[in-house]
Protein backbone atom coordinates (compact mmCIF):
# COMPACT_ATOMS: atom_id res chain seq x y z
CA UNK A 1 0.00 0.00 0.00
CA UNK A 2 1.04 3.42 -1.05
CA UNK A 3 2.40 5.49 2.21
CA UNK A 4 0.13 8.47 1.67
CA UNK A 5 -2.86 6.16 1.69
CA UNK A 6 -1.69 5.69 5.67
CA UNK A 7 -0.62 9.29 6.45
CA UNK A 8 -2.75 12.30 6.66
CA UNK A 9 -0.60 14.98 5.79
CA UNK A 10 -1.64 18.80 6.87
CA UNK A 11 -0.66 21.47 4.74
CA UNK A 12 -0.46 25.24 5.74
CA UNK A 13 -2.83 27.04 3.65
CA UNK A 14 -1.63 30.85 3.14
CA UNK A 15 -5.04 31.78 1.37
CA UNK A 16 -6.81 29.97 4.39
CA UNK A 17 -4.35 31.20 6.68
CA UNK A 18 -4.79 27.64 8.43
CA UNK A 19 -3.66 24.21 8.69
CA UNK A 20 -5.17 21.84 6.25
CA UNK A 21 -5.71 18.45 5.65
CA UNK A 22 -4.11 18.22 2.08
CA UNK A 23 -6.67 16.28 -0.58
CA UNK A 24 -5.11 16.23 -3.78
CA UNK A 25 -7.52 16.72 -7.11
CA UNK A 26 -6.71 13.43 -8.37
CA UNK A 27 -6.21 11.01 -5.76
CA UNK A 28 -2.59 9.89 -5.64
CA UNK A 29 -1.55 12.72 -7.91
CA UNK A 30 -0.08 16.26 -7.11
CA UNK A 31 0.31 19.06 -9.16
CA UNK A 32 2.85 21.82 -7.59
CA UNK A 33 4.44 25.16 -8.98
CA UNK A 34 7.38 27.09 -7.75
CA UNK A 35 7.86 30.63 -8.89
CA UNK A 36 11.81 30.28 -10.09
CA UNK A 37 14.85 32.69 -10.69
CA UNK A 38 14.68 35.49 -12.40
CA UNK A 39 17.91 34.88 -14.19
CA UNK A 40 19.77 38.10 -14.18
CA UNK A 41 22.28 37.26 -11.33
CA UNK A 42 23.32 34.42 -9.73
CA UNK A 43 21.00 32.69 -6.99
CA UNK A 44 21.82 33.56 -3.71
CA UNK A 45 21.48 31.77 0.09
CA UNK A 46 18.16 33.19 0.77
CA UNK A 47 16.72 32.33 -3.00
CA UNK A 48 17.98 28.47 -2.32
CA UNK A 49 16.33 28.24 1.27
CA UNK A 50 12.78 29.08 -0.73
CA UNK A 51 14.01 25.97 -3.06
CA UNK A 52 15.62 23.83 -1.17
CA UNK A 53 12.14 23.55 1.24
CA UNK A 54 10.44 22.91 -2.02
CA UNK A 55 12.24 20.15 -3.54
CA UNK A 56 12.00 18.46 0.62
CA UNK A 57 8.44 19.02 0.12
CA UNK A 58 8.48 17.35 -3.38
CA UNK A 59 11.62 14.76 -2.07
CA UNK A 60 8.43 13.79 0.43
CA UNK A 61 5.65 13.60 -1.85
CA UNK A 62 7.50 10.93 -4.11
CA UNK A 63 8.44 8.86 -0.72
CA UNK A 64 4.64 8.64 -0.27
CA UNK A 65 4.39 7.44 -3.10
CA UNK A 66 2.72 10.25 -5.01
CA UNK A 67 3.09 10.88 -9.08
CA UNK A 68 3.72 14.11 -8.81
CA UNK A 69 4.41 17.03 -11.67
CA UNK A 70 6.44 19.56 -10.32
CA UNK A 71 6.69 23.02 -12.12
CA UNK A 72 9.20 25.39 -11.51
CA UNK A 73 9.98 28.04 -13.97
CA UNK A 74 12.58 30.30 -15.34
CA UNK A 75 12.09 34.08 -15.55
CA UNK A 76 13.70 35.12 -18.60
CA UNK A 77 12.01 38.03 -19.87
CA UNK A 78 9.44 40.63 -17.77
CA UNK A 79 10.49 40.96 -14.49
CA UNK A 80 11.41 44.87 -14.32
CA UNK A 81 13.67 46.03 -11.52
CA UNK A 82 10.47 46.91 -9.30
CA UNK A 83 7.99 44.76 -8.68
CA UNK A 84 5.70 47.31 -9.80
CA UNK A 85 5.65 47.93 -13.42
CA UNK A 86 8.49 50.79 -13.56
CA UNK A 87 11.99 50.24 -14.39
CA UNK A 88 14.01 48.74 -17.27
CA UNK A 89 13.76 44.67 -17.02
CA UNK A 90 16.38 43.32 -15.26
CA UNK A 91 17.77 40.85 -18.03
CA UNK A 92 17.43 43.75 -20.22
CA UNK A 93 19.60 45.75 -17.97
CA UNK A 94 22.28 43.31 -16.96
CA UNK A 95 22.55 42.77 -20.88
CA UNK A 96 22.88 46.69 -21.27
CA UNK A 97 25.84 46.53 -18.29
CA UNK A 98 27.34 43.94 -19.50
CA UNK A 99 27.21 44.58 -23.43
CA UNK A 100 26.42 40.95 -23.85
CA UNK A 101 22.61 39.99 -25.66
CA UNK A 102 20.04 39.15 -22.81
CA UNK A 103 19.88 35.50 -24.56
CA UNK A 104 23.59 35.05 -23.17
CA UNK A 105 22.62 36.70 -19.84
CA UNK A 106 19.70 34.34 -19.39
CA UNK A 107 21.87 31.50 -20.32
CA UNK A 108 24.95 32.46 -17.90
CA UNK A 109 22.82 32.21 -15.28
CA UNK A 110 20.45 29.30 -15.46
CA UNK A 111 23.89 27.48 -15.83
CA UNK A 112 24.35 28.81 -12.64
CA UNK A 113 21.10 27.94 -11.23
CA UNK A 114 21.42 24.04 -12.33
CA UNK A 115 25.50 24.07 -11.11
CA UNK A 116 24.17 25.18 -7.66
CA UNK A 117 21.20 23.33 -7.28
CA UNK A 118 23.48 19.81 -8.44
CA UNK A 119 26.31 20.83 -5.74
CA UNK A 120 23.29 20.87 -3.41
CA UNK A 121 21.82 17.84 -4.39
CA UNK A 122 18.39 18.89 -5.49
CA UNK A 123 16.25 16.89 -8.08
CA UNK A 124 15.28 18.28 -10.94
CA UNK A 125 11.67 19.55 -11.12
CA UNK A 126 9.41 17.26 -13.85
CA UNK A 127 8.99 20.74 -15.95
CA UNK A 128 11.09 23.71 -16.21
CA UNK A 129 9.34 26.05 -18.68
CA UNK A 130 10.68 29.72 -19.51
CA UNK A 131 8.46 33.15 -19.83
CA UNK A 132 10.29 33.82 -23.39
CA UNK A 133 9.12 29.66 -24.46
CA UNK A 134 5.43 30.99 -23.75
CA UNK A 135 4.98 34.46 -25.78
CA UNK A 136 2.12 32.53 -28.04
CA UNK A 137 0.07 31.40 -24.63
CA UNK A 138 0.51 34.65 -23.12
CA UNK A 139 -1.10 36.39 -25.60
CA UNK A 140 -3.90 34.34 -26.15
CA UNK A 141 -4.61 34.73 -21.70
CA UNK A 142 -4.48 38.31 -22.09
CA UNK A 143 -7.04 38.15 -25.50
CA UNK A 144 -9.33 36.72 -23.18
CA UNK A 145 -9.14 38.51 -20.16
CA UNK A 146 -9.48 41.75 -22.61
CA UNK A 147 -12.78 40.14 -24.11
CA UNK A 148 -13.78 39.50 -20.93
CA UNK A 149 -14.11 43.15 -19.83
CA UNK A 150 -11.09 42.79 -17.02
CA UNK A 151 -8.37 45.00 -18.82
CA UNK A 152 -7.58 47.50 -21.68
CA UNK A 153 -4.68 48.91 -24.01
CA UNK A 154 -3.29 51.96 -23.82
CA UNK A 155 -0.90 53.34 -26.40
CA UNK A 156 0.03 49.35 -27.33
CA UNK A 157 0.36 48.28 -23.71
CA UNK A 158 -2.48 46.32 -21.72
CA UNK A 159 -2.90 46.33 -18.39
CA UNK A 160 -5.14 44.71 -15.77
CA UNK A 161 -8.19 46.16 -14.33
CA UNK A 162 -8.12 45.54 -11.05
CA UNK A 163 -10.95 47.79 -9.71
CA UNK A 164 -12.90 46.51 -12.21
CA UNK A 165 -12.11 42.77 -10.98
CA UNK A 166 -12.76 43.83 -7.30
CA UNK A 167 -16.15 44.69 -8.06
CA UNK A 168 -16.67 40.77 -8.05
CA UNK A 169 -13.79 39.30 -6.29
CA UNK A 170 -11.46 40.15 -3.63
CA UNK A 171 -8.02 41.70 -5.13
CA UNK A 172 -6.34 40.97 -1.72
CA UNK A 173 -8.20 37.70 -0.80
CA UNK A 174 -4.29 36.41 -0.93
CA UNK A 175 -2.15 38.96 1.08
CA UNK A 176 -4.93 40.30 3.37
CA UNK A 177 -5.30 43.19 2.15
CA UNK A 178 -8.12 45.74 1.13
CA UNK A 179 -8.34 47.82 -2.36
CA UNK A 180 -7.80 50.66 -0.48
CA UNK A 181 -4.26 49.61 1.29
CA UNK A 182 -3.19 48.68 -2.37
CA UNK A 183 -3.81 51.86 -3.71
CA UNK A 184 -2.05 53.32 -1.33
CA UNK A 185 0.92 51.00 -1.58
CA UNK A 186 1.24 51.54 -5.30
CA UNK A 187 3.37 54.55 -5.90
CA UNK A 188 1.72 56.98 -8.48
CA UNK A 189 4.26 57.45 -11.98
CA UNK A 190 2.82 61.32 -11.69
CA UNK A 191 0.95 60.85 -14.64
CA UNK A 192 3.46 59.61 -16.57
CA UNK A 193 1.88 56.09 -16.72
CA UNK A 194 -0.57 54.81 -19.03
CA UNK A 195 -2.71 53.17 -16.18
CA UNK A 196 -6.14 54.08 -15.25
CA UNK A 197 -5.66 53.56 -11.75
CA UNK A 198 -2.21 52.95 -10.05
CA UNK A 199 -2.70 49.59 -8.89
CA UNK A 200 -3.60 48.50 -12.16
CA UNK A 201 -0.79 46.16 -13.26
CA UNK A 202 0.50 45.34 -16.50
CA UNK A 203 -0.06 42.32 -18.96
CA UNK A 204 1.65 43.65 -21.62
CA UNK A 205 4.01 46.26 -22.51
CA UNK A 206 5.36 48.02 -25.53
CA UNK A 207 8.43 47.98 -25.88
CA UNK A 208 10.21 50.99 -26.37
CA UNK A 209 12.54 51.32 -29.32
CA UNK A 210 15.55 50.67 -28.05
CA UNK A 211 14.37 47.53 -26.59
CA UNK A 212 15.92 44.12 -27.67
CA UNK A 213 13.40 42.08 -26.03
CA UNK A 214 10.23 42.33 -28.39
CA UNK A 215 7.65 39.71 -29.46
CA UNK A 216 4.81 41.23 -32.03
CA UNK A 217 1.55 41.11 -30.87
CA UNK A 218 -1.98 42.60 -31.38
CA UNK A 219 -1.63 45.52 -29.53
CA UNK A 220 2.52 46.34 -30.32
CA UNK A 221 5.82 44.55 -30.67
CA UNK A 222 6.55 44.08 -26.75
CA UNK A 223 7.19 41.82 -24.26
CA UNK A 224 4.68 40.30 -21.37
CA UNK A 225 4.22 41.53 -17.65
CA UNK A 226 6.05 39.50 -15.19
CA UNK A 227 2.94 38.07 -13.13
CA UNK A 228 0.81 36.36 -16.73
CA UNK A 229 3.76 34.13 -17.45
CA UNK A 230 3.16 32.29 -14.15
CA UNK A 231 -0.75 31.84 -14.89
CA UNK A 232 -0.07 30.51 -18.40
CA UNK A 233 2.97 28.22 -17.47
CA UNK A 234 1.27 26.91 -14.07
CA UNK A 235 -2.10 26.39 -16.14
CA UNK A 236 -0.31 25.22 -19.15
CA UNK A 237 1.29 21.96 -17.22
CA UNK A 238 -1.18 21.48 -14.34
CA UNK A 239 -4.55 22.71 -15.39
CA UNK A 240 -7.13 25.47 -14.74
CA UNK A 241 -7.17 24.14 -11.40
CA UNK A 242 -4.15 22.12 -9.49
CA UNK A 243 -2.92 21.28 -6.31
CA UNK A 244 -0.05 23.48 -4.81
CA UNK A 245 1.62 26.87 -5.32
CA UNK A 246 4.59 28.09 -3.82
CA UNK A 247 7.13 30.30 -3.59
CA UNK A 248 8.82 33.19 -1.24
CA UNK A 249 6.34 35.05 0.88
CA UNK A 250 7.63 38.32 -0.61
CA UNK A 251 5.89 37.15 -3.58
CA UNK A 252 3.01 37.09 -2.02
CA UNK A 253 1.86 40.14 -3.28
CA UNK A 254 1.98 41.79 -5.83
CA UNK A 255 2.91 39.05 -7.91
CA UNK A 256 0.74 35.38 -6.88
CA UNK A 257 -2.31 38.22 -6.32
CA UNK A 258 -1.90 39.26 -9.54
CA UNK A 259 -1.63 35.54 -10.34
CA UNK A 260 -4.91 34.69 -8.41
CA UNK A 261 -7.09 37.73 -10.68
CA UNK A 262 -5.51 37.43 -14.11
CA UNK A 263 -6.42 32.78 -13.92
CA UNK A 264 -10.06 33.87 -12.47
CA UNK A 265 -10.98 36.04 -14.90
CA UNK A 266 -9.26 33.80 -17.75
CA UNK A 267 -10.62 30.54 -16.70
CA UNK A 268 -13.46 31.60 -13.64
CA UNK A 269 -11.96 29.81 -11.25
CA UNK A 270 -9.59 29.61 -8.61
CA UNK A 271 -6.46 28.47 -9.44
CA UNK A 272 -4.66 26.93 -6.75
CA UNK A 273 -6.08 24.89 -4.07
CA UNK A 274 -3.36 25.48 -1.70
CA UNK A 275 -0.77 28.06 -1.28
CA UNK A 276 2.59 27.88 0.61
CA UNK A 277 4.72 30.53 1.39
CA UNK A 278 8.27 29.98 2.73
CA UNK A 279 9.97 32.98 5.20
CA UNK A 280 12.87 34.86 4.12
CA UNK A 281 16.69 33.74 5.32
CA UNK A 282 18.17 37.11 7.20
CA UNK A 283 21.73 38.12 6.83
CA UNK A 284 22.59 41.03 9.70
CA UNK A 285 19.15 41.02 10.56
CA UNK A 286 18.12 42.00 7.17
CA UNK A 287 16.38 39.98 4.35
CA UNK A 288 19.00 38.00 2.20
CA UNK A 289 18.89 40.16 -1.09
CA UNK A 290 20.45 40.55 -4.05
CA UNK A 291 19.51 44.64 -4.85
CA UNK A 292 20.99 45.56 -1.03
CA UNK A 293 24.04 43.46 -1.45
CA UNK A 294 23.30 41.49 2.11
CA UNK A 295 23.90 38.02 0.48
CA UNK A 296 25.68 35.50 0.48
CA UNK A 297 26.47 32.76 -2.43
CA UNK A 298 25.82 28.89 -1.94
CA UNK A 299 29.07 28.57 -4.09
CA UNK A 300 31.07 30.94 -1.61
CA UNK A 301 29.66 28.99 1.53
CA UNK A 302 31.32 25.65 -0.18
CA UNK A 303 34.44 27.29 -0.42
CA UNK A 304 34.63 29.37 2.53
CA UNK A 305 35.71 32.15 0.22
CA UNK A 306 34.01 35.20 1.95
CA UNK A 307 34.64 36.99 5.27
CA UNK A 308 31.92 36.38 7.21
CA UNK A 309 32.94 32.49 7.03
CA UNK A 310 34.75 31.10 9.74
CA UNK A 311 35.60 28.04 7.07
CA UNK A 312 34.13 26.12 4.06
CA UNK A 313 30.80 24.16 4.67
CA UNK A 314 29.58 21.01 2.88
CA UNK A 315 26.23 21.57 0.80
CA UNK A 316 24.67 19.00 3.57
CA UNK A 317 25.65 21.05 6.61
CA UNK A 318 23.71 24.18 4.70
CA UNK A 319 20.79 21.68 4.35
CA UNK A 320 20.76 20.57 7.14
CA UNK A 321 20.97 24.13 8.77
CA UNK A 322 18.07 25.09 6.56
CA UNK A 323 16.00 22.16 7.70
CA UNK A 324 16.56 22.23 11.42
CA UNK A 325 14.07 25.57 11.20
CA UNK A 326 10.82 25.70 10.26
CA UNK A 327 9.79 26.93 6.66
CA UNK A 328 7.51 29.79 8.03
CA UNK A 329 10.09 31.37 10.38
CA UNK A 330 12.97 33.70 9.35
CA UNK A 331 16.20 32.23 9.68
CA UNK A 332 19.34 34.19 11.10
CA UNK A 333 22.42 33.17 8.63
CA UNK A 334 25.67 33.44 10.53
CA UNK A 335 29.23 31.26 10.58
CA UNK A 336 28.22 30.01 13.59
CA UNK A 337 25.25 28.77 13.27
CA UNK A 338 26.37 26.68 10.27
CA UNK A 339 29.21 25.60 12.93
CA UNK A 340 26.56 24.27 15.06
CA UNK A 341 24.36 22.33 12.57
CA UNK A 342 28.09 20.68 11.23
CA UNK A 343 28.31 19.30 14.49
CA UNK A 344 24.35 17.84 14.81
CA UNK A 345 24.77 16.60 11.50
CA UNK A 346 28.50 14.87 11.94
CA UNK A 347 26.82 13.31 15.23
CA UNK A 348 23.68 12.06 12.67
CA UNK A 349 26.47 10.51 10.32
CA UNK A 350 28.76 8.92 12.65
CA UNK A 351 25.36 7.37 14.44
CA UNK A 352 24.16 6.23 10.96
CA UNK A 353 27.43 4.32 10.25
CA UNK A 354 27.68 2.75 13.64
CA UNK A 355 23.95 1.09 12.74
CA UNK A 356 26.00 -1.36 10.43
CA UNK A 357 27.53 -2.25 13.64
CA UNK A 358 24.61 -2.99 15.67
CA UNK A 359 23.95 -6.64 16.62
CA UNK A 360 20.61 -7.57 16.81
CA UNK A 361 18.93 -8.93 19.88
CA UNK A 362 15.74 -11.36 20.71
CA UNK A 363 13.64 -8.84 21.57
CA UNK A 364 13.40 -5.21 21.52
CA UNK A 365 13.88 -3.15 24.77
CA UNK A 366 13.01 0.27 22.72
CA UNK A 367 9.61 1.40 20.68
CA UNK A 368 10.87 1.76 16.99
CA UNK A 369 7.11 0.96 15.59
CA UNK A 370 6.11 4.24 17.53
CA UNK A 371 9.40 6.40 16.64
CA UNK A 372 9.15 5.91 13.56
CA UNK A 373 5.39 7.02 13.68
CA UNK A 374 6.84 10.08 15.44
CA UNK A 375 8.71 11.00 12.19
CA UNK A 376 6.23 10.46 9.87
CA UNK A 377 3.66 12.60 11.99
CA UNK A 378 6.57 15.46 12.09
CA UNK A 379 7.06 15.41 8.56
CA UNK A 380 2.84 15.20 8.13
CA UNK A 381 2.62 17.98 10.50
CA UNK A 382 3.50 20.61 7.54
CA UNK A 383 6.34 19.51 6.93
CA UNK A 384 7.94 19.94 10.36
CA UNK A 385 11.59 19.72 9.67
CA UNK A 386 13.18 20.82 12.85
CA UNK A 387 11.11 18.15 14.70
CA UNK A 388 11.74 15.17 12.49
CA UNK A 389 15.26 16.32 13.28
CA UNK A 390 14.76 16.18 16.46
CA UNK A 391 13.14 12.66 16.65
CA UNK A 392 16.56 11.69 14.19
CA UNK A 393 18.34 12.73 17.11
CA UNK A 394 16.51 10.56 19.81
CA UNK A 395 17.73 7.84 17.27
CA UNK A 396 21.26 8.86 17.51
CA UNK A 397 21.12 8.90 21.56
CA UNK A 398 19.23 5.25 20.81
CA UNK A 399 21.80 3.97 18.16
CA UNK A 400 24.82 4.96 20.71
CA UNK A 401 23.13 3.10 23.83
CA UNK A 402 22.43 -0.34 21.61
CA UNK A 403 25.97 0.09 20.54
CA UNK A 404 27.15 0.13 24.07
CA UNK A 405 24.65 -2.88 25.13
CA UNK A 406 22.52 -0.36 27.63
CA UNK A 407 19.35 -1.28 25.09
CA UNK A 408 18.66 -3.77 22.70
CA UNK A 409 16.82 -4.22 19.04
CA UNK A 410 15.17 -7.20 17.30
CA UNK A 411 16.15 -7.91 13.87
CA UNK A 412 13.10 -6.95 12.40
CA UNK A 413 13.35 -3.62 14.44
CA UNK A 414 16.61 -3.17 13.22
CA UNK A 415 15.69 -3.47 10.09
CA UNK A 416 12.61 -1.02 10.75
CA UNK A 417 15.03 1.53 12.21
CA UNK A 418 17.40 1.31 9.32
CA UNK A 419 14.84 1.93 6.82
CA UNK A 420 13.53 5.23 8.58
CA UNK A 421 16.38 6.66 9.02
CA UNK A 422 17.84 6.50 5.59
CA UNK A 423 14.62 7.30 3.87
CA UNK A 424 14.24 10.26 6.30
CA UNK A 425 17.86 11.82 6.29
CA UNK A 426 18.95 10.57 2.21
CA UNK A 427 15.84 10.74 0.07
CA UNK A 428 13.72 13.41 2.14
CA UNK A 429 15.84 15.72 3.24
CA UNK A 430 18.00 15.25 0.64
CA UNK A 431 21.43 14.97 3.07
CA UNK A 432 24.44 13.30 1.34
CA UNK A 433 27.72 11.84 3.46
CA UNK A 434 29.32 14.76 2.29
CA UNK A 435 31.46 15.92 5.70
CA UNK A 436 34.85 15.27 5.19
CA UNK A 437 36.83 13.13 7.42
CA UNK A 438 39.14 15.53 9.60
CA UNK A 439 42.36 13.84 9.04
CA UNK A 440 43.56 12.89 12.84
CA UNK A 441 45.49 15.03 14.72
CA UNK A 442 48.32 13.49 16.36
CA UNK A 443 47.05 13.66 19.45
CA UNK A 444 44.19 11.55 18.16
CA UNK A 445 47.32 9.42 17.69
CA UNK A 446 48.11 9.24 21.04
CA UNK A 447 44.60 8.72 22.48
CA UNK A 448 44.49 5.60 20.34
CA UNK A 449 47.38 4.05 21.39
CA UNK A 450 46.35 5.03 25.38
CA UNK A 451 43.36 2.92 24.49
CA UNK A 452 45.10 -0.02 23.21
CA UNK A 453 47.56 -0.16 26.02
CA UNK A 454 44.80 0.23 28.34
CA UNK A 455 42.95 -2.92 26.88
CA UNK A 456 46.38 -4.46 27.22
CA UNK A 457 46.66 -3.47 30.59
CA UNK A 458 42.86 -4.59 31.78
CA UNK A 459 43.94 -8.33 29.72
CA UNK A 460 46.40 -8.69 32.04
CA UNK A 461 44.00 -7.79 34.65
CA UNK A 462 46.29 -4.26 35.55
CA UNK A 463 43.26 -2.55 36.73
CA UNK A 464 45.08 -0.27 38.57
CA UNK A 465 47.14 1.29 35.45
CA UNK A 466 44.01 0.49 33.42
CA UNK A 467 41.85 3.19 35.58
CA UNK A 468 45.07 5.13 35.78
CA UNK A 469 44.68 5.86 32.17
CA UNK A 470 41.17 6.36 31.78
CA UNK A 471 41.50 8.89 34.95
CA UNK A 472 44.25 11.15 33.51
CA UNK A 473 42.83 11.08 30.43
CA UNK A 474 39.49 12.59 32.15
CA UNK A 475 41.12 14.98 33.70
CA UNK A 476 42.58 16.20 30.21
CA UNK A 477 38.85 16.19 28.95
CA UNK A 478 39.16 12.82 26.94
CA UNK A 479 36.18 10.63 28.14
CA UNK A 480 36.18 6.73 27.08
CA UNK A 481 33.53 4.96 26.56
CA UNK A 482 33.88 1.13 27.15
CA UNK A 483 31.19 -0.62 24.66
CA UNK A 484 30.22 -4.00 23.64
CA UNK A 485 32.55 -3.25 20.39
CA UNK A 486 35.92 -1.67 22.22
CA UNK A 487 36.66 1.51 23.72
CA UNK A 488 35.30 4.91 21.87
CA UNK A 489 36.30 8.54 23.17
CA UNK A 490 34.55 12.34 23.22
CA UNK A 491 36.49 15.57 23.85
CA UNK A 492 35.23 18.38 25.64
P1 LIG B 1 13.78 35.79 -7.58
O1 LIG B 1 14.86 35.16 -8.41
O2 LIG B 1 14.17 37.13 -7.03
O3 LIG B 1 12.46 35.83 -8.32
O4 LIG B 1 13.57 34.88 -6.29
C1 LIG B 1 13.45 33.48 -6.34
C2 LIG B 1 12.80 32.95 -5.07
O5 LIG B 1 13.60 33.23 -3.92
C3 LIG B 1 11.44 33.59 -4.77
O6 LIG B 1 10.53 32.57 -4.37
C4 LIG B 1 11.71 34.52 -3.62
O7 LIG B 1 10.58 34.70 -2.81
C5 LIG B 1 12.79 33.76 -2.89
N1 LIG B 1 13.63 34.62 -2.02
C6 LIG B 1 14.19 35.81 -2.32
N2 LIG B 1 14.91 36.29 -1.27
C7 LIG B 1 14.81 35.37 -0.28
C8 LIG B 1 15.32 35.26 1.06
N3 LIG B 1 16.10 36.20 1.59
N4 LIG B 1 14.99 34.17 1.78
C9 LIG B 1 14.20 33.19 1.27
N5 LIG B 1 13.68 33.22 0.01
C10 LIG B 1 13.98 34.29 -0.76
ZN1 LIG C 1 5.70 33.36 -10.42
Amino acid sequence: MELYKENQLKIYNSLTKSKELFKPLKDGYVGMYVCGPTVYSNAHLGNLRTFMFFDVAFRYFLHLGYKVRYVRNITDVGHLENDADEGEDRIAKKARLEQIEPMEVVQKYTVDFHNVLSQYNFLPPSIEPTATGHIVEQIEMIKIILDKGFAYEVNGSVYFDVLEYNKTNHYGILSGRNIEDSINNTRDLDGQSDKKNPQDFALWKKAEDKHIMRWPSPWSDGFPGWHIECSVMSTKYLGEQFDIHGGGIDLKFPHHECEIAQCKTWSGKDPVNYWIHTNMLLLNGQKMAKSTGNFILPGEILTGKNTILSKAFSASVVRFFNMQANYRSVLDFSSKALEASEKGYIKLMDAIKNLDQITPSKSSSIDVPSWRKKCYDAMNDDFNTPVLISHLFESVKCINQLKEGKEQISPDDLSVLKTTINAFVYDVLGLLNDVKEEEPSKADGAIELLIKLRKEARDQKNWALSDQIRDELAALGVQLKDGRDGTTYTTN
